[in-house]
């Protein structure tokens, strides 16, 4: 099958399953189909390709298309077009990706539903009537519908793992410091980190590959050994240890969903790997602390968005101070002026104190639990989620309820280690469960081999 069938394959069915998916912002088709037929003629002069040459893919929409609009599903970021890519992208145009599109976010990538969004709601495709995770839910569900083959989103406090999870499909946070995040627009940035969404753990290594690596433009990127992903994943995991926090399968965690991870570690020891229930007990803090931090550098990052450098600006002002407060009231949503609320309260002088340098005391108690539990064993598994996808519009108006829903993934971005969700069972109502494996930073091929013996 030749790159231009099978891009114009990926558009016809988003064409078809669009209207009830909702899944993305902005299609790049035509461009899609010109890069198709490029991708053909190399292969047919004889020319050397990658192995994710002429393959459509998706890409969440904070991160940097030059020429495309990047909204990050933000009123405030309706018409911006970047003039530069980001590193991600630069990096997937030179092995041949052909981008068929951008998708739906929570707005800024705050939430975790993708109701956030300013312009639509995504639908779980597996029941129309309930979310599809967020805050990469139109990365996740282009993935899980078969639109595209793999999509990149963002992940700050589960953004990847989560809806990976929700849509029943693999997905992969990596180190900080793995992937680059120039052109990656800012929510929490000692956090936030892109991953990738695939249906399976062969795809997502081979992608990991393509992406991983130092980049100048990030000064946090890390100048780590990049592994031949796509081989390492096909070793043998025997023999290997594992940790299973009771921290993360008690209070908080749907039985069925804590059912469901105790079967699928019983299931890794017919692969030879072992596997103990540990205790880390930082963990049971960590909502609380990532809503300090996040907000926090979220107020900051967001200060950029004036009405005056790029973006939005409000058609009714006279002041200088009209000018600030109606575009920011206006282009801003109401969860990313939450979130503003809360970290400019954090960091005032006077609460700083109390809030902001007690939560980086307590993530840096976080991450001495997992630095304890790596010291006997090679990854840590937990739930990705405490419940399976929720109906659209059941927490909407109850944002600690869908903050909690973070309770396994954000411990994994305060300590900026690499993780992966992969499918493990499904609940009662047919929606699929999430497992997720944590491992020790740069220990991405030794987690994605743990999700492979799996499958
Ligand atoms: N749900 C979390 C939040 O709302 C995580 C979001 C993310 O990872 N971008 O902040």
């Amino acid at each position: 099958i030749s790159s231009y069938e099978i891009t114009k394959a990926s558009i016809d069915r988003i064409g078809k399953t669009e209207p009830k998916l909702d899944a993305f912002l902005t299609l790049t088709a035509e461009s899609a189909l010109e890069k198709a037929k490029m991708v053909d003629e190399k292969r047919a002069k004889g020319e050397a390709l990658s192995d994710i040459a002429g393959v459509p893919m998706s890409i969440k929409d904070n991160i940097c298309t030059k020429g495309i609009n990047t909204t990050c599903a933000s009123k405030i970021l309706k018409d911006f077009v970047p003039p530069y890519n980001a590193t991600v992208v630069d990096m997937l145009n030179a092995a041949d990706a052909v981008l068929v599109g951008k998708t739906n976010l929570d707005e800024f990538a705050m939430g975790g539903s993708t109701e956030n969004s300013a312009f639509k709601i995504t639908k779980n495709p597996w029941d129309t009537t309930r979310v599809p995770g967020g805050s990469s839910g139109g990365s996740a569900v282009s993935v899980a519908s078969g639109q595209v083959f793999y999509s990149l989103g963002s992940d700050t406090g589960g953004s990847v793992r989560q809806p990976a999870s929700f849509n029943g499909i693999v997905g992969l946070k990596p180190t900080y410091g793995r992937v680059s995040r120039y052109g990656l627009v800012a929510f929490a940035s000692s956090l936030d980190q892109v991953g990738i969404f695939t249906r399976d753990t062969e795809d997502c290594a081979m992608v990991l590959s393509h992406i991983a690596g130092k980049d100048k433009m990030d000064g946090t990127s890390v100048d780590a050994p990049v592994a031949d992903y796509a081989i390492e994943v096909q070793k043998d995991s025997k023999g290997m240890k594992v940790g299973v926090p009771k921290e993360l399968l008690g209070e908080g965690i749907d039985p069925v969903i804590r059912q469901s991870i105790i079967d699928s570690v019983q299931k890794l020891e017919q692969a030879g790997i072992q596997w103990e229930e540990i205790s880390m007990p930082h963990l049971t803090h960590n909502v609380e602390t990532y809503y300090i931090i996040a907000p926090s550098e979220a107020s900051s990052n967001l200060a950029r968005y004036d009405g005056i450098k790029y973006g939005y600006r409000t058609g009714d002002f006279e002041t200088l101070e009209q000018l600030y407060k109606r575009t920011r009231s206006e282009g801003f949503g109401p969860e990313v002026k939450r979130r503003i609320m809360m970290g400019t309260y954090t960091l005032s002088a006077g609460y700083y104190d109390a809030y902001y340098k007690k939560a980086l005391q307590v993530r840096t108690l976080i991450k001495n639990d997992f630095m304890d539990a790596f010291s006997k064993y090679d990854a840590i598994i937990t739930p990705t989620v405490p419940n399976t996808a929720f109906k659209i519009g059941e927490k909407i108006n109850d944002p600690l309820s869908m903050y909690l829903e973070d309770l396994c993934t954000i411990p994994v971005n305060m300590a900026g280690l690499p993780a992966v969700s992969i499918p493990c069972g499904f609940d009662s109502n047919g929606m699929p469960i999430g497992m997720q494996i944590i491992g020790k930073h740069f220990d991405e091929a030794k987690i994605l081999r743990i999700a492979r013996a799996f499958e």
